[in-house]
Parts: structure tokens; sequence; C-alpha cells
């Protein structure tokens, strides 16, 4: 069944429903699709690299909750629904679990009550915002988190959209400022250290309009230690290497772990805590 696409779409392809499309999804449209076409014969990864980085998400999910006592998460680019979502992959653990998702593009918002069908123990809410404005996003979450308790941050391949001028760093800081010790912060981050070919998908994306900025391990590693957070080992590391162990076959991985390699997945990831 093809959807039919809303007026506000416009004629540009949106990072979201291109990233919705790289996983399989259906919520996009011609542009994205053309867009993604683009993406993929430039770098025909990027299925992988894009399913790498949503399991990343699950596995840094699942380790905060289960090795660090982690039940509040606050994820800032949350992206279109894709089962499962943070709160379902939380909310296994412990159906207390309380999660705030935050995305500025509005198909994520018209999507959003997916991503609060949660547990009844529990809760999760949705702001659409964006992520330049990190005090409003927090004040908002303050009415489901409790901030004097950790949280997990996630800014999962997120902060490749966020140019320099727009001070990533300076983001991190504020959200991390308002985290009580034992908090947590999970990155990934797209790179040309693995594949120099990313730099040939940030030329198409710009022509539709979206800011890409790759960055380095030394860029990642900046925004954990400048705000004081302890990397959680093994480090900084291609999205399929950080805790495999951590997997889960109810996440609908369709892999055997340790077939991917770093260079096919394009993303550095890492997890830091609050001390
Ligand atoms: N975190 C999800 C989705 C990643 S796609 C995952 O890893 O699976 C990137 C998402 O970031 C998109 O949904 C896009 O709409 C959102 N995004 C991009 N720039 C943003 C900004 N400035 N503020 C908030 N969300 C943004």
């Amino acid at each position: 069944m093809s959807h039919q696409m809303p007026e506000s779409t416009g004629a540009k392809a949106h990072s979201a429903r291109m990233y919705d499309y790289f996983l399989g999804g259906k919520t996009n449209y011609g542009p994205d699709r053309q867009a993604a076409a683009q993406t993929m014969a430039a770098f025909p990864n990027v299925l992988t690299a894009a399913r790498e980085n949503r399991e990343f998400m699950h596995r840094a999910v699942r380790y905060l909750a289960r090795e660090q006592g982690i039940r509040q998460f606050l994820d800032i680019g949350t992206g279109i629904p894709s089962a499962p979502n943070l709160h379902q992959v939380a909310q296994r653990e412990d159906p207390a679990c309380r999660v705030v998702y935050a995305d500025n593009d509005p198909i994520v918002l018209s999507y959003a009550r997916a991503l609060m069908s949660g547990t009844p123990e529990g809760a999760t809410d949705y702001i659409e915002a964006d992520a330049r404005d990190p005090k409003r996003i927090l004040d908002h979450a303050r009415g489901t988190l409790d901030f004097d308790r950790p949280v997990g941050v996630s800014l999962v391949a997120l902060l490749h959209f966020i140019a320099d001028a727009d001070d990533p760093q300076g983001i991190v800081g504020t959200l991390v400022d308002a985290l009580a010790p034992g908090s947590a912060l999970v990155v990934s981050h797209g790179t040309d250290e693995l594949d120099t070919t990313l730099r040939k998908v940030v030329e198409i994306y710009a022509a539709q309009g979206i800011t890409v900025q790759l960055r380095g391990t030394e860029d990642v590693r900046e925004l954990f230690t400048a705000t004081g957070l302890t990397l959680i080992e093994p480090g900084i590391v291609a999205t399929c290497d950080w805790h495999p162990e951590m997997a889960d076959s109810q996440d609908g991985m369709r892999r055997p772990s340790g077939s991917i390699t770093p260079e096919e997945v394009g993303c550095w990831a890492a997890v830091g805590l609050k001390p």
C-alpha cells in the first residue's frame, strides 16, 4: 500500500523518513525514497548501517537497565516508531521504566501514539522539540522523569544532524548538567573514519537541505570527557561492536553476531556514565 504524501511534507526528503526507509518501514514518500536510493548507490551498506545503529540503541538501553539499574530514559531524535522502540526494550527489563521521547519532525509526532503505548506501571511521553533547545526538552521531561534519580539520555544517530555552528557540545553539556550521578549518555554518530564513502552521503543529504556533519573518534570522545562522563568499556567502537552480548532475539535481529564489520556500519557508538 502506498502512502499519500501529506501537503506539508513538500518535495524534499526528510532524514526521519529516509531512515525509516532504510529500516524497511512504510512511513516514507517519493522524495524520501529517491534520496534514499541515491544514498544506497553511494554507500551500499546503508541498510546494514541503519539496522546496526538501531540495534546498538536496543543493546545500550538493555545494558543501562540491566547492568546500571537505570529506569528512566530521555530519547532525543527518536525517529519514526520502529519496533521495538526504546520504551519497549526498557519496559521488558522493568515494566516501571519511564521514557520521554523528543523529535523535531512533525511526522514523528503524528506517529507518537505508538511511542506512548507503554506498560501501565511505567510511563511514556512525547514532545515535539528541537535538540538545539535542550532546556525546553528538559523542562518538559521533568513532568515524567525524576531528575534527582539517574536518567539515560539517548542521542542515537542525532548529533550528526547538528552542525558545529549549533554547538553540539553545548547541547550535551546542558543535558548532562541536569542529570544526577549514575545517569548515562548514549551516543552514536556518523563518521568517515570507518568508510570514506560516507562523505558522498553528506552531499546527497545537503541537496535535500539536510545538514549532516560527520565526526571522528576524538570529537565523540570530547562529548563525554568535556562533560565529565566516564566511558563504559569498550569505549568508542563501531555500533556493531558495542556489547554484542546484550543482543536479544526479541529485538528481531536478522544476522548472527560477529558477521558485520565496522566499515559497513559507518557509525561510532559510545556510552558514558556520570560519576
Ligand atoms: N534515534 C533513532 C532515530 C535516528 S534518525 C534511531 O537511532 O533509531 C534521526 C532523527 O533525529 C530523525 O527522526 C530526525 O527527525 C531527528 N532530528 C534531526 N535533527 C533534530 C533536531 N535538531 N532536533 C530534534 N530531532 C532531530
